[in-house]
């Protein structure tokens, strides 16, 4: 069995939009996509041009980076876009199923109700620090499911997978269902599994993004790594032109190496900040739990959350509360930002201490 297997029938040969980027480029005189044969004064950019669909240079550097050939790349307007994609290329409206392990990140659920995809919940276990289960997870997965979503580390709990645990899933569902992996955070987790198994196996699939550690949530660039055969597939269904060229350019920019060793130093610092935080939350008065995390985020259990998310904000500094009756009721999810960001965090904390 193929990956192609899982992609719906109508759309494995499907064609797609021919545009003009993609039918010629190289030419000198471009006159075959009705655009503006001028700039507009002071563009540097070429802005009067459409871009290439999926500009080499950048399908090669991310490609390098990630230590995938280009073949395994598509590029998009975030991971987000990627989960969208693969949803409607796998799932058959009110025939097919993606599965997730709650609590995780909104867009898988949203992505398969969009699309009329019946959504498996087989949730993380609780008392067991919000471990994936695996076996429930490969004994929920029914002829109807497509693609088991599996997010590492993962939003909102902040634990990695362990590797062991997610290739012992993968070889489960070889054959079965594709499993994508969301590595949004692989670059502050120790070993990050998730690529190596893509690289390993044609049902797996990861997702990243230079929206987290790379600073780029603005421009909105994210990758899935997957088989070829996939993203060709993923290729011809995809919006005719997706990436602006200033999103591309500034892609580019974070990915000189000296933008890649600012990168590299700011996680070790975001990691750094993470324990420091860990420690001193974990003796903070009023925290009852913080969560282990493998990403640029904590998140804690605490005895009074409302009122501390109403204090937080009234000192002008925003908490998320993650989504309630997933496991994590009374909890704040806290980004590790600035150690200057940080400190006031713990500072409001210890202020309330002293109110007490
Ligand atoms: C932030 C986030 C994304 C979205 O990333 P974009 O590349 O900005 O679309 C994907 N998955 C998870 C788990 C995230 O937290």
């Amino acid at each position: 069995m193929s990956v192609i297997d899982l992609v719906r029938e109508d759309l494995r040969a499907f064609a797609g939009y021919a545009s003009a980027r993609k039918e010629a480029s190289g030419g000198r005189i471009l006159l075959n996509a009705n655009e503006s044969p001028w700039p507009q004064a002071g563009d540097t950019l070429d802005l009067h041009r459409y871009p290439a669909p999926q500009p080499a240079e950048l399908v090669e550097r991310l490609a390098a980076l990630y230590g995938v050939p280009p073949a395994m790349l598509l590029v998009g307007r975030g991971s987000d876009e990627a989960i969208d994609l693969l949803t409607r290329a796998l799932c058959r409206a009110g025939e097919h199923a993606v599965l997730i392990s709650p609590p995780t990140f909104g867009m898988y659920e949203v992505c398969a109700r969009v699309q009329g995809a019946a959504v498996q919940k087989v949730p993380l276990q609780a008392a067991q620090g919000f471990a994936l289960d695996v076996e429930a997870v490969l004994a929920a997965v029914g002829p109807a499911t497509r693609i088991v979503h599996v997010c590492s580390p993962n939003n909102p709990t902040g634990a990695a997978v362990p590797p062991e645990r997610l290739r012992q899933l993968a070889l489960g569902l070889a054959g079965r269902a594709l499993m994508l992996v969301d590595e949004a955070y692989g670059e502050f987790a120790d070993a990050p599994a998730g690529i190596d198994l893509a690289r390993a196996f044609d049902h797996v699939a990861v997702l990243r993004t230079l929206s987290k550690a790379h600073a780029l949530a603005g421009a909105r660039i994210g990758c899935l790594i997957a088989a070829p055969e996939l993203i060709g597939v993923l290729r011809s269904i995809m919006a005719p032109y997706p990436l602006p060229t200033p999103s591309v350019r500034a892609a580019l920019d974070a990915l000189r190496p000296e933008a890649l060793a600012l990168t590299r130093s700011r996680i070790g610092l975001i990691r750094e900040e993470r324990r420091r935080m860990a420690e001193a939350l974990a003796h903070m008065p009023g925290v009852l739990e913080v969560l282990p995390s493998d990403a640029n985020f904590l998140t804690v259990r605490l005895a009074d959350a409302p009122a501390i998310h109403a204090a937080a904000l009234a000192a002008g500094i925003v908490l998320r509360v993650p989504a309630q009756g997933s496991g994590l009721d009374g909890c704040l999810r806290i980004s590790i930002g600035t150690p200057t960001e940080n400190d006031a965090v713990l500072e409001l904390l210890r202020g309330r201490r002293q109110a007490a």
